[in-house]
């Protein structure tokens, strides 16, 4: 199992400490000196970076949060001057309003070096073909990976996301190694891949999935339809891109880089800072950020952090799939509920009976939210004639009500009917605030 920096990657927990720190106060001092908003924030509850003497005084160092990039919109977070920035990023907008971020040099240096890791973990090499199948744009998919894959000097193909076919075609033609998308095009990319009864052509041996949650059943059912092992890579925007966390071969959570990245997990509601092993929002703090420090950075992703070494031998702590963003949740007749929840009771519950492919709706009528949860059902259940397919529905259902506690309208519907995603996919259509 190769390294790309393996020292770094290896530090105990007292020397990974001690980078930390010196860092920590580097980065908020350049921040403090640069960026207006934390200084006034800072100001405010009469800190100076000098009162960071230790990793946690930084539990006194007030939050940032999304809307800050809207409200200071577009550079008004930028710690550095345009002359230094060498390349925009922009949020893909899931969300809401368009987001901007900048690199400088160092700042992509750290990016391609952070994503490489993985690709060295996975035991990707430079003999290696990779087809990154993620938007190439201003959404940081593409160019995060394709800078990770010149890092270990392996061979690009910067094919981007749409025309299947081609894709598919391409993978074979140009003999690819290693695919990158997104996971439900992963899952979109298998599907047609059977449906021409090419897999046998393809020379793919792993996969790098990530920039929306998914599911271990999701996992299962890239790794077979496309025959790869399939790996789970995190990241946003704002803290970077693709790349702050990352699976090793052992694929037990994400590395998260902590030299680069300091996690905590805190209380959505309170903002407390939470005890080793709880579940809580993920918070962000850059260590060698230039051009966009983030400081204590609300991701609203909610997930728990494990602090005990990996098997692999990295000392960096590593993160469990987020279950989902807090703005991602559904409030439905007044009970939380996540997408994510949903997913794995449809996909442990069916036996091969549905596909991963799912929409939830949900609408207000006579002042009661309805909930409706569409899923195709498996060629091989389309096919067979004598099963009912309203007791599979009913059977979902109940199992739904028992994991959420209310109740949904469970519909089954015909393999290939619900549309498909060549990046991130939409799982939720939430209709009642069109009224
Ligand atoms: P947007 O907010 O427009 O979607 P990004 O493309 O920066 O912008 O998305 C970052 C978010 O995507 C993360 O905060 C997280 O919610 C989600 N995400 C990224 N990678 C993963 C992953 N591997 N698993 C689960 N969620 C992920
Ligand atoms: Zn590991």
């Amino acid at each position: 199992m190769a390294f790309l920096n393996e020292r770094m990657e290896t530090l105990s927990r007292a020397e990974l400490k001690k980078v930390q720190l010196e860092r920590l106060q580097k980065e908020i001092k350049r921040t403090y000196d640069n960026v207006e908003c934390f200084r006034n924030r800072m100001d405010e509850k009469g800190l100076k970076p000098e009162d960071i003497k230790s990793l946690e005084d930084l539990q006194k160092v007030p939050f940032s949060y999304k809307k800050d990039l809207r409200d200071y919109y577009p550079f008004g977070l930028f710690a550095q001057p345009l002359k230094n920035v060498l390349r925009f990023h922009a949020s893909s907008g899931t969300t809401g309003k368009r987001i901007v971020v900048g690199y400088t040099k160092n700042d992509l240096e750290t990016w391609a070096e952070c994503a490489a890791r993985m690709l060295s973990a996975i035991g990707v090499t430079d003999e290696d073909i990779i087809h990154v199948a993620y938007g190439y744009g201003l959404f940081t998919g593409g160019f995060g990976i394709h800078g990770a894959a010149e890092k270990i000097g392996a061979a690009v193909i910067p094919i981007s996301s749409g025309n299947t076919k081609l894709q598919i075609q391409t993978m074979i033609d140009f003999g690819a190694t290693v695919l990158c998308c997104t996971p439900s095009y992963a899952m979109h990319l298998g599907e047609e891949v059977n449906r021409m009864g090419v897999k046998d052509q393809l020379k793919l041996k792993c996969g790098v999935f990530g920039a929306e949650p998914w599911t271990e059943s999701m996992r299962e059912e890239i790794e077979k339809s496309l025959g790869i092992k399939a790996y789970d890579i995190y990241g946003l925007t704002e803290v970077i891109g693709p790349g702050v966390a990352c699976e090793c071969e052992e694929k037990a959570g994400m590395h998260i880089w902590e030299d680069h990245f300091l996690a905590e997990i805190i209380d959505p509601d309170t903002g407390e800072v939470l005890p080793e092993g709880s579940t809580g929002e993920l918070v962000f703090t850059s260590l060698t950020k230039e051009a966009f420090p983030v400081i204590r950075y609300r991701t609203r992703d909610i997930c728990r952090l494990e602090y005990e070494p990996c098997k692999c031998g990295r000392t960096h702590l590593r993160m469990c799939k987020p279950q989902g963003r807090s703005d991602d949740m559904l409030i439905i007749r007044g009970v939380n509920v996540f997408p994510s929840q949903i997913e794995e009771v449809l996909l442990k519950t069916s036996g091969g009976d549905l596909t991963p492919n799912y929409q939830i709706v949900v609408d207000r009528k006579n002042n009661t939210d309805t909930f409706d949860v569409n899923v195709e059902m498996s060629e091989e259940l389309f096919a067979d004639e004598v099963r009912s397919i309203e007791d599979i529905e009913k059977r979902i259902t109940a199992e739904l009500r028992s994991t959420l506690g209310i109740g949904a309208k469970v519909h089954l519907v015909n393999p290939k009917s619900i549309e498909r995603s060549e990046g991130k996919a939409k799982r939720v259509i939430d209709k009642r605030n069109l009224h």
